[in-house]
């Protein structure tokens, strides 16, 4: 089956089309046949487009919103010059798979997008205010213009997380807060966090059950997720992505009373405060320079820039935390693996990480991880080490896919 898969952000649409099957899946040959996103939705798009093995091709083009966006990407996937191996009309999309951010309690697994489904969706808006509406708008408009004989599906980003036990995902407020307004610790990046923990299990040859892994996933949002027997037993964003671990623009962890602090000092609404925690913290925040990893070493190397020093010193100490408070929880985890734009590419950052961890199991061979990045993907520990540590390029494209397929021939999968 050949699968669209959808990625709307606020301003953006990512997509990819991807050949697979159960057999496909089976013997992990599913491939890629094209790729695409398509930024600034909402007046002069810049355009970047794939096929497989091809030059990316990069045009504008004036797109009012996400329909149009989607739109433009259905007309090129099937025009001549596009070239996509078999795919020559609409009717060779077999199905459609969508991102979704927020499944709330509702979703522990993905789903087929039908009316009730979509309404359900829709009224975990005010849990996901940022990217549910955003995702809707790709949903609404794929169904538009594919029309209802073409299945699509909702894969969670929190599904995975729905495994959390209450002692992981209640915050210790009144609980008929939980009760009334279901807020909890939700977790996001979960298709993330369930593809590495698939791959580490085929790399090492264990079984589902027998995974008791660390999982960090360090891109642009950075999250952390301990997976108990295959599982996701915790996680480090919670009710919103803003929790947890430092990210590019978002903080993570923090004093509640900090909010109303800073309301009363700066005079600043909650709601200005919340886009400054979500947009201008973090990296950012605190080098004051960007959010960007890369430009960050760059000026702590070359310009011996303080505070860009100060903020990569908080974002691994940050993770250094996680790493701990899960190997706590877990007992026994037997791996580390790190994953995203940050995790996948610097070892640098990776070996400031794990640095000082060999008390408990933790130590990286610095050669095997210098040489570990660019999409390489397996194991950087040291020998001797009692935890492995590994670098796991994420795919969350191609698993979006599988559970495409595998929700349409009603074969569903949770891990
Ligand atoms: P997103 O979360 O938006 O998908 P990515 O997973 O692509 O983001 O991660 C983006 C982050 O990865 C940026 O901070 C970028 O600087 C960082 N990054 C990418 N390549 C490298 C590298 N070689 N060294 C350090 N950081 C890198």
């Amino acid at each position: 089956m050949n699968i669209l898969v959808l990625n709307c952000g606020s301003s953006s649409v990512k997509f990819q089309i991807i050949e697979t099957d159960i057999p496909l899946i089976e013997k992990d040959k599913d491939r890629r046949l094209a790729g695409g996103l398509i930024e600034r939705v909402v007046g002069q798009a810049l355009i970047t487009l794939q096929v497989e093995g091809g030059a990316k091709i990069r045009e504008t083009a004036p797109l009012r919103d996400h329909r149009a966006a989607i739109d433009y990407i259905l007309k090129w996937i099937t025009s001549p010059e596009s070239k996509i191996s078999n795919i020559t009309t609409l009717s060779d999309i077999h199905a459609v798979g969508h991102r979704v951010v927020h499944g709330g309690e509702r979703f522990t697994m993905s789903v087929l997008l039908d009316g009730p489904v979509i309404e359900q969706i829709e009224d975990s808006i005010d849990l996901a205010p940022l990217h549910n509406p955003a995702n809707l708008k790709g949903i609404n408009a794929a169904r538009e213009l594919l029309g209802p004989a073409i299945p699509q599906v909702a894969v969670f980003d929190t599904a995975f997380h729905s495994t959390m036990p209450e002692t992981s995902y209640l915050y210790a407020i009144p609980y008929q807060l939980y009760r009334r307004h279901r807020i909890r610790r939700y977790g996001f990046h979960g298709t993330s966090h369930r593809y590495v923990a698939y791959r580490y299990r085929q790399l090492s040859h264990i079984k589902q059950e027998e995974t008791n892994i660390i999982t960090l996933h360090l891109g642009n949002g950075c999250s952390a997720c301990a997976i108990k027997n295959g599982f996701s037993y915790d996680t480090s964003m919670g009710f919103t992505p803003l929790e947890g671990l430092v990210m590019g623009t978002r903080g993570g962890d923090m004093d509640p009373s900090i909010i109303d602090f800073i309301r009363h000092k700066e005079g600043m609404s909650v709601r200005e405060i919340e886009t400054m925690l979500n947009k201008q913290s973090g990296l950012l925040g605190i080098s004051g320079l960007t959010n960007d990893m890369r430009e960050l070493l760059a000026e702590e190397q070359e310009k011996q820039d303080r505070r860009a020093k100060l903020a990569i010193d908080i974002f691994c100490n940050r993770a250094k935390k996680y790493i701990g408070a899960y190997m706590a929880e877990l007992g026994c985890a037997e791996a580390i693996v790190f994953t995203g734009g940050i995790g996948e590419n610097s070892a640098i950052i990776r070996e400031r990480i794990c640095e000082g961890l060999s008390c408990m199991g933790i130590s990286i061979d610095k050669k095997k991880n210098s040489e570990m990045i660019a999409g390489m993907e397996g194991e950087v520990s040291a020998e001797g080490s009692r935890l492995k540590v590994f670098v796991i390029p994420t795919n969350e494209e191609l698993l979006i896919a599988r559970d495409t397929v595998r929700t349409v021939k009603n074969v569903p999968r949770r891990w």
